[in-house]
């Protein structure tokens, strides 16, 4: 590393932009030398427990052996080959996995290289399909408030449109069909009302509209939200009454995460589309994948375009590929199911104390995710600053206190995560007291 600490800093500030922040940033993030395992090495010597898995990806912790090894081997052979009109084995197997791995009936796999543009390629398959079946005035999108899907123009459209980026786009954005958010509560029966609900939006709309899209389960960067099973499984019944694709956005959820591989199979429901991608590559390198049926590819490949009309310049890289598959490799021990089962229980156990605090509205916790949810947006700055005091890396947003821990996270660790989120939590409450 070049120059000082105070100079790294300076350089980020004045020419680095970070997520969803002004320039410059109002607080100086983190410099980290390294990682390893469940943990961030700051460059000043401290040492985090990522209780963010790097915004969910890195299920397996930092510097696996096996990923790190899978993009070693690969890079000996090429680092990257354009895709038309070329093949490797890294994607050929990974699709092949990943047509395992997913629910029954999804076949053909078309990788991007993030997940917003999975939903954008997404969003043409579903529009293409209803084309080439000679509708094409069904182009909309049905999907539920509280939904996030990426940054893109696509992607926003179908994000919540209060808390999502639509004020900035009005105009600018496709205007979908929204209907309420799904009541919470995963262990929840099917909400009468909340079916009737969706039953007449969805019929009334179905005619302009080529699919459904929605986060199975859990609604992850648009409020940590988990909802009953049955409703995506009431989804899969009005899109087969009503002609529309079933698009679910597993990039959040897959691999694992919810307790189960994916989250439909809490539902035990099969979509038309699946998008995948964070926790793909095990954290290591950006890649998504977009999936679909016999029945969509062959009516798209037979229609006016005569194919999918998508293919990003870095497409199915085959470094992000090996990794990929390395990461799949990893999952098939089964290891992660009851590391995850045991995440959610001592989650479960160590938030407790959370229901006591002035500010807490909510706990909750579903496989490998813990949410604390307060009455009021949370000070970032104080709760971040709470759980790095003792030892842990959080990311709070809006209301939410959260952790989604790689799988790998030892009770201790747990124990050291749960404390930050409730120090955080008590933290970022005692502000907004203090400022009452
Ligand atoms: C993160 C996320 C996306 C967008 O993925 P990027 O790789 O950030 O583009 C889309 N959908 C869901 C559910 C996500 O959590």
């Amino acid at each position: 590393m070049t120059g000082t600490l105070a100079d790294l800093l300076e350089r980020d500030r004045r020419h680095v932009w970070h997520p969803y922040a002004p320039l410059p940033a109002p607080d100086p993030p983190l410099p980290v030398r390294s990682a390893q395992g469940a943990r961030l090495l700051l460059a000043d010597g401290r040492e985090l427990i990522d209780a963010m898995s790097s915004w969910w990806c890195a299920i397996h912790g930092y510097r696996h052996p096996a990923l790190d090894g899978a993009i070693t081997a690969q890079l000996g052979r090429m680092a990257h080959v354009m895709f038309g009109g070329l093949t490797h084995e890294p994607a050929v197997a990974l699709a092949q996995a990943l047509v395992e791995l997913t629910p029954e009936g999804l076949e053909h796999v078309f990788f991007a290289d993030s997940g917003s543009v999975a939903v954008e390629v997404a969003i043409k398959l579903c529009l293409q399909y209803q084309h080439a079946l000679g509708a094409p005035e069904r182009r909309r999108l049905i999907t539920v408030r509280g939904g996030y899907h990426g940054d893109t123009f696509g992607a926003m459209s179908v994000c919540d449109p209060v808390t999502g980026m639509h004020n900035m786009f009005t105009g600018a954005l496709a205007e979908q069909v929204f209907a309420e958010r799904p009541p919470g509560g995963f262990g929840a029966p099917l909400d009468e009302a909340y079916a009737a609900h969706l039953a007449e939006v969805v019929g009334r709309h179905a005619s302009e509209a080529a699919a459904v899209i929605v986060e199975p389960v859990v609604q992850g960067a648009g409020g940590m939200w988990f909802y009953s099973p049955a409703i995506v499984s009431l989804l899969r019944e009005l899109c087969d009454r009503h002609g529309l694709l079933l698009v679910l956005d597993e990039i959040a959820t897959g691999f694992g995460r919810t307790g189960e591989l994916f989250a439909c199979e809490h539902a035990g429901v099969a979509p038309d589309v699946m998008c995948v991608g964070k926790a793909l590559t095990g954290g290591t390198i950006t890649l998504a994948a977009t999936l679909t049926t016999p029945a969509v590819a062959s009516a798209v490949s037979a229609g006016p375009g005569g194919a999918l009309m998508h293919g990003p310049t870095y497409m199915a890289n085959p470094l992000a590929c090996a990794a990929g598959l390395a990461s799949i490799g990893l999952l098939r021990d089964g290891t992660w199911r009851t590391r995850g089962a045991q995440i959610e229980r001592s989650l479960n156990d160590l938030l407790e104390p959370a229901r006591e605090l002035e500010a807490v509205v909510d706990v909750r916790v579903l496989g490998a995710i813990g949410v604390i949810q307060l009455a009021r947006p949370v000070d970032v700055r104080a709760a971040t600053g709470a759980a790095v005091e003792r030892g842990v890396w959080l990311r709070p947003f809006r209301d939410l206190v959260y952790a989604m821990p790689p799988y790998i996270v030892t009770e201790s660790e747990l124990e050291q995560i749960a404390a930050a989120m409730v120090a955080a939590a008590g933290a970022a409450g005692a502000t907004v007291r203090a400022r009452r």
